[in-house]
């Protein structure tokens, strides 16, 4: 049978590499856990890679430092650059609701992103803008230590399991990340493509629930 041409959502742009991240992570001193505060000093006014020079602000993250959960996206859009808050434009004010939706607010989970810097007219980011962002996403990781990892999109999926597999398929599927429980699902700017994929993304998100033991409208 011939195969299907991929679609945007399944293209590759991640880096092919199977290997596990073997980079030194920034902020990170050998067998010590990183601050958050830490590992943005080391980001500083970053100039590694270019997209440096069409942002407003650099988005590092926000929310929780100690959260259980954290939900990582692709990189920001338009309202994040000019906020430098992750996930405050239309994207945002669904995964704010989904985040709702589990039991939980924006002050008690983490959320961060691949890359820290806007894509020019929210094009995806490229693969060496990944590379030089990763390192530090890997960072925050490893100063949070959720329990549970939300990876939203197929860029957050298939940049923290080295994997290319499509997100349709990845998705709703329990993976690990560096000992840490990682659930890939939709993105929300797909959601709001594609409303009727949202129903896929609540049960992602109710396996999520179910391995903190929350139950749905059950809050903190
Ligand atoms: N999309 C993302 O992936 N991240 C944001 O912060 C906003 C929109």
């Amino acid at each position: 049978m011939p195969r299907a041409a991929p679609s945007p959502e399944t293209l590759l742009e991640v880096p092919p590499q199977s290997r596990p991240f073997a980079g030194a992570l920034p902020g990170v001193v050998e067998g010590e856990r990183p601050t958050l505060d830490q590992i943005r000093r080391e980001l500083g006014d970053c100039r590694r890679c270019k997209l440096c020079s069409g942002r407003k602000n650099i988005v590092f993250g926000s929310g929780n430092p100690r959260a259980e959960l954290v939900f990582v996206g692709e990189g920001p859009g338009a309202d994040e650059d000019v906020q430098g808050v992750p996930f405050v434009g239309a994207a945002g004010q669904l995964l704010t609701k989904m985040i709702e939706a589990m039991g939980y607010n924006r002050d008690l989970v983490y959320i961060c992103n691949v890359v820290k810097c806007r894509p020019p007219g929210n094009r995806n980011p490229e693969p060496d803008e990944v590379t030089a962002c990763e390192p530090f996403l890997r960072a925050q990781l490893q100063a949070v230590r959720p329990k549970a990892i939300v990876a939203l999109g197929k860029f957050a999926a298939q940049t923290l399991l080295r994997d290319t597999t499509p997100i349709t398929r990845m998705r709703g599927q329990w993976r690990e990340y560096e000992g840490i429980k990682l659930m890939p699902t939709f993105h929300p700017a797909y959601l709001l493509r594609q409303p009727a994929e949202k129903k896929k993304a609540w049960e992602d998100l109710q396996q999520v629930m179910k391995f903190f033991g929350k139950q749905p409208g059950q809050r903190g």
